[in-house]
């Protein structure tokens, strides 16, 4: 009879457990490497690497953003030599921002995380830190068929397949302008707001670099989607 209730106990707690175990996930996708992604989730422990992983798979990228319900423009393949060119570019549309220059194409993991670093991070951040909206982020490009740091030998860099994006500042709407450049070092406001996009940024890209990293980037953030694998180590500086 011991040993019945015993197992019964057991049962019981390995049922709890499974249960507890399947509701968590149902309540946190964005926390667990192996459910679906939408980028309607909160952000979570995995948002990053789902994202860099939609590299592989353009039709599911373009399928979330449609779900989403974010404007994005698809642009024809492009190629130059065995080492640089996209399938799965788009214009970057911003919804509520625009970029400056206009017209800038990514790759779409890179779209689909703009997107959420715009609505997410970007735009609480600069209310927060700043009183006032961002209607324009400043970049340096996207797509450049080039080698890291501009080497003439070496490995090329995610800029070459348009999966990487620059951003050099951002423009509020009353007015007032933040630049890395200027303002890394500089207004603590501006100071705390770049930093809040950095750290929100590294929920989301593969790899950002900032000025903290080296004095290649002393004017701008290099934002990534370096596939590295499911479990891949990512870089935040
Ligand atoms: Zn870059």
């Amino acid at each position: 009879m011991a040993r019945l209730i015993g197992w019964l106990v057991f049962l019981a707690l390995v049922g709890g457990a499974y249960w507890f175990g399947s509701d968590y996930v149902r309540r946190h996708p964005q926390d667990v490497p192996w459910t679906s992604f939408e980028l309607a989730h909160p952000i979570g422990a995995f948002t990053g690497r789902k994202l860099a992983a939609l590299g592989d798979r353009p039709g599911e990228c373009r399928a979330l953003l449609g779900r989403a319900g974010v404007e994005h423009v698809p642009v024809p393949p492009r190629h130059e030599g065995p080492d640089c060119g996209y399938d799965d570019g788009m214009r970057l549309a911003g919804g509520d921002v625009r970029f400056a220059p206009a017209g800038v194409v990514t790759s779409c993991p890179v779209a689909a995380a703009i997107h959420l670093l715009e609505e997410r991070i970007i735009q609480p951040a600069a209310l927060r830190r700043l009183g006032s909206r961002v209607v324009a982020i400043d970049h340096a490009g996207s797509y450049s068929c080039r080698r890291l740091y501009g080497r003439s030998e070496g490995a090329f860099s995610e800029h070459a397949t348009a999966d990487a994006l620059d951003i050099t500042g951002f423009r509020l709407a009353d007015g007032r302008r933040v630049s890395v450049l200027g303002d890394w070092s500089g207004d603590a406001a501006k100071a705390a707001f770049l930093r809040d996009v950095r750290d929100g940024a590294c929920r989301l890209f593969a790899t950002v670099l900032s000025p903290d990293y080296n004095a290649a980037h002393f004017d701008h953030l290099h934002l990534d989607q370096a596939a590295r694998g499911s479990v891949g180590w990512r870089m935040c500086r």
